[in-house]
C-alpha cells in the first residue's frame, strides 16, 4: 500500500487550510523587521504610538478611536471582555471557528444564530438581541462561507439594535471584497455610534506570523478595552512591520496582489464548478464547498495527495486561494478524486 509520502513524492504539501496569502513578505517590510531585531532586548512601545498615528491618518479618525492588539483574534477577545458585564454575545454560525472560543475566554456566553444559506440571517440576529446582550459579532465577508453582507441589509439590522449594544464588524478579509454592494465598515462606524470595526494585518498584508490587528471603536469604549488588553500590545517587530505596510508604496503593491488574488479566486471557482462541484460565491481569499458529509473524506483524500484544506465536519470544506501552482494542484486532485468516485 502506498503511504501518503510516496503518493505525493518529494513535493512539500500545499497548505490551503489557513487563509494565508501565497505571497512572500515584501522586501521593504521584511527589512524593517530584520532591522527591528537589533533591539530585541527592549520592550515594545506600550501605546503603539507610531502604528496608531499611521492608522489614524489612514482612516481619518482620531487616535482615541483606535486599538491595536496581538492579531484581530486577540484584540476581539479583550474587546468582548471589556464590554461586559452583560453575558450574551450574539454571533453568526457557521462563521469564524474562533468566535465561540473568544467569547468563552472573555467570560461571556455564545448565542449562535444559524445562517440563512451562505450568509448571516440578520433579521434573526436582531431578534436574538435582548437586554442580556453584551455585543454582536458580524463577519464580513464571512469565514468560512465567503459571503459578503449587503449595505442595505446591514443598515436595516443596525437600525434595530439598541444604541448601547456594540456591533463588532469583523473585516479580516475586507481587502478581497469586490462587490460594491458590500459596506465599508468605516462608513458604518461613522453612521452608527455603536459600530466597532475589526481588521487584521494577517491576511492581505501577509503578517500572520507577527500577530497584529486593529479595531476602530467608539472612543467611549476604548478606555476600558485598552486597559483590558494592557499587557497584550503587539511586539515591536509587529508594530514596525505594520507601520511599514501602511506606506503608499507598499499599499500599491498590496492592492496589486489583492487584485491578482481576486482574479485567481474567480478562476478557481470557475474551475471547480466546471468539474461539477458546488462552490459558494466568495468575496474572500478562500472558497467554500458545501460538501456536507463528504467534507471529511474530501479533506483526508486531499491530505493524502499533499494538499491541506479545512474541513468542517458535516458542513463543508474551506480552501484558501493559493499560488497558481497550488490552485492547479488542487484542481488536478479534485479531477482525479471525482473520477475515482469521491
Ligand atoms: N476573524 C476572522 C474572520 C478570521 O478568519 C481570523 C483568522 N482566521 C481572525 C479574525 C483572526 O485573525 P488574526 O488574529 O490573525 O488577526
Amino acid at each position: 500500500m502506498m503511504t501518503p509520502a510516496t503518493a505525493v513524492g518529494t513535493q512539500p504539501p500545499a497548505d490551503l487550510s489557513m487563509n494565508e496569502t501565497p505571497y512572500p513578505p515584501l522586501p521593504g517590510v521584511r527589512r524593517v523587521v530584520e532591522d527591528a531585531a537589533a533591539t530585541l532586548q527592549r520592550y515594545p512601545d506600550r501605546l503603539s504610538s507610531a502604528l496608531v498615528a499611521a492608522l489614524s491618518a489612514r482612516l481619518g479618525v482620531g487616535p482615541e478611536a483606535i486599538l491595536v492588539g496581538p492579531g484581530s483574534a486577540g484584540l476581539c477577545q479583550h474587546l468582548v471582555q471589556s464590554l461586559g458585564p452583560r453575558p450574551d454575545v450574539v454571533h453568526p454560525a457557521l462563521s469564524f471557528e474562533g468566535y465561540p472560543l473568544i467569547i468563552g475566554n472573555a467570560g461571556a456566553r455564545a448565542v449562535p444564530v444559524p445562517m440563512d444559506g451562505y450568509g448571516h440571517d440578520l433579521p434573526a440576529m436582531a431578534d436574538a438581541v435582548t437586554d442580556r446582550t453584551r455585543c454582536v459579532l458580524l463577519c464580513n465577508p464571512n469565514n468560512p462561507t465567503g459571503a459578503a453582507l449587503r449595505r442595505d441589509d446591514v443598515e436595516a439590522f443596525l437600525d434595530r439594535i439598541p444604541a448601547d449594544v456594540p456591533v463588532i464588524v469583523d473585516e479580516a478579509y475586507r481587502e478581497f471584497v469586490t462587490d460594491p454592494r458590500s459596506p465599508d465598515g468605516m462608513d458604518l462606524y461613522r453612521a452608527y455610534d455603536n459600530v466597532c470595526v475589526l481588521r487584521t494585518f494577517s491576511k492581505a498584508y501577509g503578517l500572520a506570523a507577527l500577530r497584529v490587528g486593529y479595531a476602530v471603536v467608539p472612543p467611549r469604549l476604548t478606555r476600558a478595552a485598552a486597559l483590558t488588553g494592557a499587557v497584550f500590545f503587539p511586539s515591536a517587530l509587529a508594530q514596525a512591520a505594520a507601520v511599514a505596510s501602511l506606506t503608499p508604496e507598499v499599499g500599491a503593491e498590496l492592492s496589486r496582489r489583492c487584485a491578482e488574488l481576486v482574479a485567481a479566486r474567480t478562476g478557481l471557482i470557475g474551475a471547480l464548478r466546471g468539474l461539477g462541484l458546488t462552490v459558494a460565491p466568495s468575496e474572500a481569499n478562500f472558497v467554500w464547498l458545501p460538501l456536507g458529509e463528504r467534507a471529511v473524506p474530501f479533506a483526508e483524500r486531499a491530505r493524502e495527495a499533499g494538499i491541506l484544506v479545512m474541513a468542517l465536519p458535516g458542513a463543508g470544506v474551506r480552501i484558501t486561494v493559493g499560488s497558481p501552482e497550488a490552485n492547479e494542484r488542487l484542481c488536478a486532485f479534485v479531477r482525479a478524486a471525482l473520477a475515482d468516485g469521491l
